[in-house]
């Protein structure tokens, strides 16, 4: 049997682009600064690249499944451009009041429920006792633990990071792009490998 990959799961808005706020089409997609650099990084170190986003948006009825499906391609071909390729990208289209009947629903992929991290941990082999989980909301940072990933980097500005509510799941490492946490997360293994 082959042995079980390692991930790096993603959110994706506030750790690849600028969340705006229900973000749908390209051209509102603007990607933060060193993002690439550091996907091609993780990537190199056999890490696996793994988008698991709250797209709440479909079930509040801001933007159907199809727009969602033609930004998600548009950001794989971006990605390609620049060398990285995502191994699964994850969504969770619900919300338990949602306006849109079709898409109310108490689902267990909606984070912070470990239901996308659980089911990438399937489709890709996973284990889920190696993966890492990057995101900017503590629902992120619970879905990681749930999952019983092996740490949880939380990406924060400042001005949030100061007003981290104490009642926020801990993270192992805060910072402040996706960079500095990948940086962090290559030394780190490169120090146990030591
Ligand atoms: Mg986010
Ligand atoms: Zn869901």
């Amino acid at each position: 049997m082959a042995a079980l990959r390692r991930a790096v799961f993603l959110d994706r808005d506030g750790v690849l682009n600028h969340d705006r706020g229900y973000v749908s089409r390209p051209e509102d997609f603007e990607w933060l600064p060193g993002v690439m650099h550091a996907l091609r990084a993780l990537q190199r170190a056999d890490w696996a690249l793994v988008v698991a986003t709250n797209q709440s948006g479909i079930a509040r009825g801001l933007y159907g499944p199809a727009e969602y499906a033609n930004l998600t391609a548009w950001m794989h071909s971006e990605l390609a451009r620049h060398g990285i390729t995502l191994d699964a990208v994850y969504h969770c289209p619900h919300l338990p009041d949602a306006p849109l009947a079709a898409w109310r629903r108490q689902c267990d992929c909606r984070k912070p429920a470990p239901g996308m991290l659980r089911r990438a941990a399937r489709d890709l082999e996973l284990d889920l006792s190696a993966c890492v989980m990057v995101g900017d909301k503590p629902s992120d940072i619970a879905a990681g633990r749930a999952a019983g990933v092996a740490a949880c980097i939380r990406i924060a500005d400042a001005i949030d990071h100061v007003s981290c509510d104490i009642a926020d799941p801990p993270a192992d490492f805060t910072c402040a792009n996706l960079a500095e946490g990948a940086r962090w997360l290559l030394e780190h293994e490169q120090r146990r490998h030591a």
